[in-house]
Order: C-alpha cells, then structure tokens, then sequence
C-alpha cells in the first residue's frame, strides 16, 4: 500500500510536472504568436507611411516640375501625375495604387488645377490691386477706373446670380483682370464648419463662373485670410489649405490692407494712406480692398491711391498663377489686417 502509494504520488508528481510545462510551452507559443501578429501589423503601417510619403513627393514634383515632365510641352501628362494623387481609387489600379486618405478627397473629382505654374517674384516693384466680395455697384467705378488708367487688377468675387453681377463676372474676364475665387456665400461660421463645407460653396461658385464666363478660376482668398479664427476654431486650417494645394488652387492673402473694411467705414483719404503703406523691403505689394456694396470710399480712393504708387515707380499688375502669393504664416501674421467687417452680406 505504502509503496502503492508512493508510485501512485510520484505519478502525480510526474503528471503535475507535464501540466506545468505544457501551460510554459502555451504562454510561451502564444506570446511568439502575438509577437508576430505585432510586427506584420507593423511592417502594414511602414508600408502605408512609405506609400503616403511617396504619395507627397509625387504631388510635389508634379506640382513643381509640371513644365519639365512633359517633353511635348502639353500638360497632359504631368496633369496625369497629379490627377493620380488620390485618386487611384479603382481597387483593381495595383501599379500606382494611392488612395484617398479623406473621404472629401472624393467630392467634386474635376475640381481642380491640372496646369501646374511655377511661381516668381516679379523683378520691378509691382503693386497688385486686389479686391474682394463683389460683384456690386462699385465694382463698375472700379473697372472704369482701371480701365481709365489702363491697369490690371484682381477680383475674388462671391456668388450673385443676377444678371448685373453675371455681366459683371464676364466684364472682368473681357478687360483682361484676374476673376478668381472668394466665397459663394461668404458665410464664416457655414463654409469653415468642416473641409466637406468649405468644398461645397467654392465648388457651388467654381461652376457659376465656369458657366457664366467659360474659364474655371485657379485662383482663390480666404474670406477673412488663410490664417482667419473661424477655420481655426473648427481645427480645419492646416487641412483646408493641403485640401486646396492637393486640388492645385492657389490661395492669395495680402500684405498691405486699405482697411476699408473695418467699421465705421473710413475716409477717402484714410483708405488711400493705408493702401499706400506698402514695404520696401518687398518688390510686391498685394493690397486688399473690398468692392462690395457699401465700399463706396473705396471706389473713390482709387484714383489717388494709383497715381502714388506710380509715382513711386511702381507697375501695375494682376495676380496670376506665375506670381509668388502672399501667404500668412500664422494666426497673428498681419492680424492687424483682418477682414472684420462683414455686415454687408
Ligand atoms: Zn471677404
């Protein structure tokens, strides 16, 4: 019995042993697996960090090197590159297989800058007369002002489909200016909501223009700048512009402000002294002013204003895709030049 006993306990002892080492071999076979599992997971994640930078550098050449990748001279074909961007969406497109990272890189497909320009500063002091939330009355004094002068300027229009603001979209075009893009509702709280907003009001105004003057717009400003605190307050700014730059717009702030904005509405000749302090550091003096309804100083300022920049030797010029745009760097950049005044739309 006792001997029974005792082979029967070292049985145990045995089989106790075997239980032990089988649960070590378990933890340790499941923690080789999971080892495994974690580093195929992130061997995924490098490939996708390497597809998304490669995504980067392809957009960056195609949108600086559009001129040099076409031999023929057409743009087609760096068109293409950039048109790839994104929007290999087709799950059967293996060989350049990017894809959308945002859902809104989807909306509105032909949104968008095939032809790729490089942008210069311009050798000779230049002012360029920028004038934002029309079409309205004074945007004829202003024309008729440009056009007595015989200058050239640039317009970042809102949306108005009356059939004054439509022959006024097509005059702008006809006499040679610039018609770029502001606002169709110029709504702040509505089109900085959300990049999904943004996008849908500036392509509700890239197609009336395209519709009214046959010309898609490659250009565009901010309502309230690039740096404006209702994008901010929603987190949309940095994605806003990389949404814009991916489509190859090219957005515009200013670095010399008429002020003619702020409330109450300035003097002829305060308009005409803040849109002349312009700096000479800089051969470019993109200056803001407004041409909406109420802006009725600013029509009139005019005149003065570019009889003293060509005494000073400036030339006149609209902005162009070939022009290096000023751009705010930050929230406080010229915060002094804010577009405040919004009542009147
Ligand atoms: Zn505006």
């Amino acid at each position: 019995m006792i001997r029974g006993g005792t082979i029967y306990n070292r049985r145990n002892v045995v089989i106790f042993k075997l239980v032990i080492m089988g649960f070590i071999g378990l933890i340790v076979l499941s923690s080789v697996t999971v080892a495994i599992v974690q580093s195929l997971r992130v061997s995924a994640l490098q490939n996708d960090v390497e597809q998304l930078t490669q995504q980067v550098i392809l957009y960056k050449q195609g949108a600086g090197d559009a001129q040099d990748k076409s031999p023929t001279g057409s743009s087609s074909n760096s068109s293409s590159d950039i048109k790839n961007i994104g929007e290999s969406s087709d799950p059967g497109d293996s060989t350049d297989a990017v894809h959308y990272t945002k859902p809104y890189q989807k909306l509105y497909p032909d949104m968008r800058v095939d032809n790729q320009v490089e942008a210069k500063l311009p050798e000779k002091n230049t002012v360029y007369l920028t004038f934002d939330d029309g079409p309205s009355e004074n945007t004829v004094k202003v024309l008729d002002t440009l056009k007595l002068y015989g200058i050239r300027a640039t317009f970042f229009v809102i949306g108005r489909e009356d059939d004054e603001s439509l022959a006024l979209y097509k005059r702008i075009v006809d006499e040679g200016h610039t018609l770029a893009i502001h606002s169709y509702t110029h709504n702040y709280e509505q089109i900085y909501e959300s990049v999904d907003a943004y996008l849908a009001d500036f392509n509700r105004l890239y197609e009336l223009l395209y519709k009214t003057t046959g010309q898609y717009p490659t250009m565009f400003r901010f309502p309230g700048g690039s740096n404006n605190v209702y994008a901010e307050r929603s987190g949309i700014t940095g994605e806003l512009i990389a949404e814009m730059t991916r489509r190859g717009f090219v957005y515009y702030d200013w670095n010399v402000s008429s002020q003619d904005a702020s409330n109450p509405p300035p003097s002829i000749s305060s308009i005409t002294n803040n849109a002349t302090k312009y700096s000479r550091k800089s051969t470019v003096s993109q200056v803001l002013f407004h041409d909406s309804k109420p802006k009725v100083n600013t029509a009139a300022a005019l005149p003065n204003i570019i009889e003293y920049y060509a005494a000073e030797g400036f030339v006149f010029d609209r902005l162009t895709p070939e022009v290096t745009p000023v751009q705010f760097k930050s929230l406080s950049d010229y915060s002094e030049y804010a577009e405040d005044d919004h009542s009147d739309q």
